[in-house]
């Protein structure tokens, strides 16, 4: 059975003072909301500046939250200018990796190639990766949806040991409904859901792809989350602007 996860993706938003006082905030609002954190896994993804300190209150004060890093280098060190490690995370006590988020991949013209070498880099660190697929709005009106994922998943894993992908997460994010209020209907997440793990059985094998935890992203809000989770192919969300405000997110992690 895969615990519900909300993952928290706070793009590049909040300083590292405000991410304590977010964190604070909403270890609070978690257990005012009474959010049973053992039927839910919580996480933040902040910026890299921000993790040390985010370590620091959530170690410090044992909150049952985990974190994570929103990109990571493809290498582990060396004459990368501005890059991060997977192994310098890991060491910050990161337990995920964000991987081939679509303002990545469009901003930074990330591959499928480098997404790729990205997971294995997370992997030799033991960091979770978020992997992250979805298509743009041109491929959706053209029906091309299904395929443009599948093939943007199988890029991303194929040929990897199965053995290691166990913990994987895979965030299906439709480009179109990122940031812009329009959600994907509880129904669009299902389907690819229901086919993204389709193809993990085929790619990973039956088991491995049971325990992979899909999640939908893309303007979820504490009065939508619900009926995306409902789905047993949906295990959780990967939530953005409603990730940064601490009481509005308990408040979704309540609804999910
Ligand atoms: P929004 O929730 O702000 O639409 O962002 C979704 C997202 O990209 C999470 O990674």
């Amino acid at each position: 059975d895969r615990t519900l996860l909300l993952a928290g993706n706070w793009k590049m938003n909040l300083d590292h003072l405000e991410a304590i006082s977010t964190v604070q905030k909403l270890a609070w609002a978690l257990r005012d909301a009474k959010v049973d954190l053992t039927a839910v896994d919580v996480v933040v993804l902040p910026p890299f500046t921000d993790i040390r300190s985010v370590q620091t209150l959530i170690q410090g004060d044992s909150l049952d939250m985990a974190y994570g890093g929103q990109d990571l280098s493809a290498h582990d060190e060396g004459a990368y200018t501005g890059e991060v490690s997977g192994r310098f995370l890991s060491r910050l006590g990161c337990s995920y990796v964000i991987i081939g988020h679509s303002e990545r991949r469009e901003h930074h013209g990330e591959t499928d190639a480098q997404v790729r070498s990205k997971v294995e880099a997370a992997l030799r660190h033991e960091l979770t990766p978020i992997l992250c697929v979805g298509e743009p709005l041109e491929v959706r009106e053209a029906g091309e949806h299904v395929a443009h994922t599948l093939d943007q998943l199988a890029a991303a894993l194929d040929d990897l040991p199965s053995a290691d992908l166990g913990g994987l997460v895979v965030a299906y994010e439709p480009v179109w409904a990122i940031g812009t209020g329009k959600t994907a209907t509880a129904a669009d997440a299902a389907e690819m859901c229901t086919a993204l793990r389709e193809k993990l059985r085929e790619l990973l094998g039956a088991d491995t792809a049971q325990s992979v935890r899909l999640l939908y992203g893309g303007s979820v809000k504490a009065d939508n989350v619900a009926e995306i989770t409902e789905h047993p192919e949906v295990d959780g969300a990967l939530i953005g602007g409603a990730s940064l405000d601490p009481d509005g997110f308990a408040a979704l992690c309540r609804a999910a």
